[in-house]
């Protein structure tokens, strides 16, 4: 009986640098704390999901080295069984190089590392995990023909496949195929499409294969297209302070939802509460909410 979620992506170590104002080209500026955390979409969502409620499996390709340690023994400690973590002998694993300034702009630049060499024949031989799981979720920061052969896995053994197109890049009819809920953001969903109407966007997408689309519209909550219907789904009101990871939330959440056996459109709702509650905690994984905050979030909503 296939249970929980599997998620297949990157995962980096962030290293942050708070500054008074960002450099400009060749310019040096003294910084203030440096920080490091975990995160690309793949480890964010995985966590995401793992603290919704979820079961969850990673699989990942760090290097071989001690930020690759750093993610396996927090990755772990959440819970998260180590076999799908896997090192790449001679890549470094991914990094983040973040300046932040006073006024929360930042400029990012990401060596992708360890991330990039995930191969289909690895994601092959992950093929007993991948089919573990009752919903697959996955993002475009791997190789594209490494996610692809986790969709085509997933989808032969009947799991309800989840696609988050960040970033964007074009995708074929043949991977759109195999994928049952497309969560694209707004500019993401124009990105692959072309088209700045969200709506025009959401039905080109299903048109061109996807079995249905959500396109998070971040304090408007989400839009929701199948092949008939086309439904708004509003938020909860917060006080967002750092929208950082409100996708990975709401991917995370949206995954353990369905895997629960939730309707899609009660999953949004679980989704929409996960993604306004990371916006009201800085940073990106340590602003992941839990699900006892989701679901007092949702009861709030279901007693007004
Ligand atoms: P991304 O982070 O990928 O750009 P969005 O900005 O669309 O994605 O945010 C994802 C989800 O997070 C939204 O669909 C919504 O549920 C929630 N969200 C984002 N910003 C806010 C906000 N200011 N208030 C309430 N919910 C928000």
């Amino acid at each position: 009986m296939p249970k929980g979620v599997v998620v297949v992506g990157s995962a980096n170590v962030d290293f942050t640098v708070t500054v008074d104002r960002l450099p400009g080209s060749g310019e040096t500026v003294l910084g203030r704390e440096l920080y490091q955390s975990l995160g690309g979409k793949g480890a964010n969502q995985a966590v995401a999901a793992r603290r919704a409620g979820a079961e969850v499996a990673f699989l990942t390709k760090l290097g071989a080295d001690a930020q690759g340690d750093l993610i396996e023994q927090r990755l772990t400690a959440l819970g998260l069984p180590p076999d799908g973590l896997l090192r790449d002998a001679t890549s470094p694993t991914g990094v983040a190089l973040i300046f932040v300034d006073r006024q929360g702009r930042n400029q990012i630049a990401v060596a992708p590392g360890s991330n990039q060499t995930l191969s289909v024949d690895e994601v092959r031989l992950a093929a007993l995990m991948i089919s573990d799981g009752a919903v697959l979720l996955a993002q475009l920061e791997v190789p594209l023909a490494a996610v692809a052969e986790t969709l085509a896995i997933a989808k032969a053994h009947r799991a309800i496949t989840i696609l988050n197109p960040a970033p964007a890049q074009p995708l074929s009819p043949d991977i759109l195929k195999l994928v049952d809920v497309l969560t694209p953001n707004e500019s993401e969903a124009q990105a692959l499409t072309g088209l700045t109407d969200v709506a025009a966007a959401a039905r080109a997408l299903v048109e061109q294969g996807a079995r249905s689309v959500i396109v998070t519209l971040g304090e408007r909550g989400a839009l929701l297209q199948d092949a008939k219907t086309t439904r708004q789904f509003p938020t909860f009101p917060v006080k967002a302070v750092d929208s950082t990871a409100a996708g990975d939330a709401f991917n995370g959440a949206l995954a353990c939802a369905l895997a629960e056996g939730r309707s899609l459109e009660e999953a949004i709702v679980f989704a929409n509460a996960a993604g306004a509650l990371t916006t009201t905690k800085r940073g990106a994984q340590e602003a992941l909410p839990t699900r006892n905050e989701i679901e007092s979030l949702c009861r709030l909503r279901e007693r007004t």
